[in-house]
């Protein structure tokens, strides 16, 4: 381990994924892999760690998305908890425990830490006016309500938040608001919430952050907290008027829950909370513990939250930043009672194929769907993420990277240098490790070489620099590579058998320091090395020697890494991605649905023309209709039409119109309509003529 101050304890945190739909490959860069990597190091390390997440499922997307699908917010809740749980689990990412913010030990944990502050004194109760929809009869959540964003004009920002430039909003803020449940724009009416005062606490957001954290916090994420802190803070509600969420533990507060971003960070708390109580008891509902925590009390979570010798560590995408590092930060500072993060290591946005990632418009890789086409592949993904993490600004995944990623380093380099070794291996020493004879000079630089692997690799991990830990670990491989074709064993094989046993115990040492190191990054491959080579379990400070494997030690049949990814599975996924966003267009078009079906004969009935405007004349006391004369070439006659405020008398004389001339008469404002013009109507009501592009002479009739 590196130099900085050496911690009892850590408590590593991952985004708490929202369960309102599957997740895609870009949370994983963000948050999932960079927090595994870091988590399974440190058990290497022998820390007393412990890895921690769980579903959010409160906040008004929840509701918005069991109104989409039908059905209620518990089934939607239910459903995603689960997709999204194992497909972490199997992209190998190690959490001890997977918890639910619906689960009543969270609400419980979010209602004593609500009463806490609020008992303390330290949150201010305000009536405010609140957004309000007349016609929905509700008041406004900040996520059903969209305006301009006054920060980068953005048109479609949400209450809280602008998507586009990462601002938080508040939802008076936005310039032209719309209710996104009826397109209305909303009213102000007066609602009583309780508020955490931000601004109270900016000269200790100063000292802490811009004092403390310049050095160690990346820059993107020190940038971002100093541009808000200078800004100046508000206060913020941490309560909402809606009944999807945790009940504000009030007698006053009828109706009204905890903000979603007021409880969801508390979920890691609970999550440990959770943990605790399932070692304890030996149950297992939601913890999978990743290393021997010995014996346990209930109590013992405390010690995680609240020692100073724990080191807290929030791995999040960029988006969450002004939850982790300013609100949450302030309640866990004026709780009096927990610590605050050391470090928030923000990724920026993974990007695909040229593209902002987005499950709702089809741009994306969904985990679910990458793990149905690539089963046995979880740690191809994770290499090709882990290379191109957006660590410092967005990155982008294509998937021709993927496979190159796949074909000319997993399998050119490591693969075949761990089955180079094992091969010849197999075939001059029938699978025993030779004993290493006099070393020469190439040799000597091999050693040293590996010798400052471990370090490097850790170093970098330990800065949160995963995308250079893992070119470190490749290259570690790529000395193996480099070794045997300079060396070419097979070639001193009927002159020199002393020489080639020191060289392929070398290799065999690389390949089992390999095994051990590569395991934060390819947990999968690293077992199926260690399965090869027969090693026993070693730590990170084992590593960087030449004595993991003993004279004479027997390994396993040579067996492939990995395996090539052709030029077909490539251009499927593409086209795949391709016909995805396609299918989205057309579902996301919200046209008027279709009517009932008829028969032909029911439809053959209707004698359709086309006709000509002679004249036409607005109808008075009426805005919306005009009379005309409409040549048919059966006859002339008159019909009134309701499209007055999309065209004028003027425009309609001369225009060639399509007409139902077989409707029966009717009597509209005293006149008597004989057929009816047909229009193309949009779903927001716009009316358009229906007219053929060549010319047709009147009365042609329309089949
Ligand atoms: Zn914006």
């Amino acid at each position: 381990m590196g130099k900085e101050k050496i911690y009892k304890r850590y408590t590593v945190t991952a985004a708490l994924p929202y369960a309102n739909g599957p997740k895609h490959i870009g949370h994983l860069a963000g948050a999932y892999i960079p927090s595994d990597v870091y988590s399974r190091y440190l058990r290497l390390n022998q820390k007393d760690v412990i890895f921690v997440c769980g579903s959010d499922e409160h906040g008004t997307a929840i509701p918005n998305q069991a109104l989409k699908e039908h059905t209620t917010s518990q089934a939607i809740i239910d459903k995603y908890h689960v997709l999204i749980r194992d497909c972490l689990y199997k992209l190998g990412i190690s959490f001890d425990v997977y918890h639910r913010t619906s689960d009543p030990l969270h609400h419980q944990t979010s209602q004593e830490f609500f009463l806490n502050l609020f008992n303390k004194g330290l949150l201010t109760e305000e009536t405010s006016e609140q957004y309000y929809d007349d016609e929905a009869k509700a008041f406004l959540a900040d996520r059903y309500i969209i305006g301009t964003c006054p920060k980068c004009g953005h048109a479609e920002a949400y209450g809280d938040q602008c998507e586009k430039c990462g601002s938080s909003l508040s939802p008076r803020e936005l310039i032209n608001p719309k209710s996104t449940l009826t397109g209305n724009i909303p009213v102000l009416k007066p609602t009583k919430h309780w508020y955490l005062p931000l601004d109270q606490y900016e000269t200790w957001l100063r000292k802490w952050i811009l004092e403390c954290h310049k050095k160690d916090w990346k820059v993107n994420v020190y940038g971002q907290c100093k541009s808000w802190i200078d800004a100046g803070l508000q206060s913020r509600a941490m309560t909402r008027d809606l009944d999807w969420g945790i009940k504000v533990p009030l007698p006053d507060a009828e109706g009204k829950v905890l903000y979603v971003w007021f409880d969801a960070p508390i979920g890691y708390i609970s999550a440990t909370r959770a943990l605790f109580q399932e070692l304890a008891t030996g149950k297992n509902n939601y913890s999978t513990p990743q290393r021997d925590f010995g014996k346990v009390k209930e109590k013992d979570w405390k010690a995680y939250w609240q020692d100073e010798e724990t080191k807290l560590v929030h791995f999040i995408g960029k988006d969450n930043i002004v939850f982790h590092c300013i609100i949450f930060p302030i309640m866990l500072h004026s709780s009096e009672e927990y610590i605050v993060p050391q470090n928030v290591p923000a990724n920026e946005f993974m990007n695909l194929e040229g593209d902002k990632m987005s499950t709702s418009r089809g741009w994306s890789i969904e985990m679910h769907e990458y793990l149905e086409d690539f089963p046995d592949k979880p740690d191809v993904l994770r290499y090709a993420l882990l290379t191109n993490l957006p660590e410092t600004k967005d990155s982008e995944f294509t998937w021709k990277d993927f496979q190159s990623k796949n074909n000319n380093e997993l399998v050119a380099i490591f693969g075949n240098f761990v089955n180079r070794a094992m091969v010849l291996t197999h075939k001059y020493f029938e699978g025993k490790v030779p004993a290493k004879g006099t070393l020469d000079e190439l040799d000597k630089n091999v050693i040293e070489a590996l010798r400052g692997f471990p370090s490097k690799i850790g170093d970098a991990i330990e800065n949160y620099k995963f995308r250079e830990a893992t070119a470190h670990l490749m290259d570690l491989a790529r000395l193996g590579n480099k070794y045997l074709a300079e060396t070419e064993p097979w070639k001193l094989a009927k002159t020199d058998m002393n020489r080639v046993g020191t060289i392929l115990n070398l290799s065999l040492q690389i390949a089992a320091n390999l095994a051990v190191l590569s395991a934060p990054f390819l947990p999968f491959s690293a077992e199926k090395l260690k399965g090869i080579l027969k090693l026993d379990s070693h730590n990170w400070d084992e590593t960087g020697s030449v004595s993991l494997l003993q004279d004479g030690h027997q390994v396993s049949a040579a067996e492939l890494l990995f395996e090539k990814i052709e030029d077909e599975v490539i251009a499927g996924q593409i086209t795949r991605l391709n016909e995805n966003k396609k299918k989205m267009e057309l579902q996301n078009q919200s046209a008027v649905p279709a009517k009932a079906e008829i028969t032909f004969d029911e439809f053959s009935k209707m004698d359709m023309r086309i006709g000509k405007v002679i004249a036409a004349e607005k109808v008075e006391k009426s805005k919306k209709l005009l009379k005309m004369q409409v040549d048919t070439g059966i006859d002339t006659r008159t019909v009134l039409s309701g499209i007055a405020e999309h065209y004028t008398p003027e425009e309609m004389v001369g225009k060639q119109v399509t007409i139902l001339v077989n409707l029966a008469p009717r009597k509209i404002m005293g006149f008597e309509s004989q057929g009816m013009i047909l229009m193309a109507e949009d779903k927001d009501g716009a009316l358009k003529l229906i007219s053929s592009s060549d010319p047709v002479s009147p009365g042609s009739s329309i089949s």
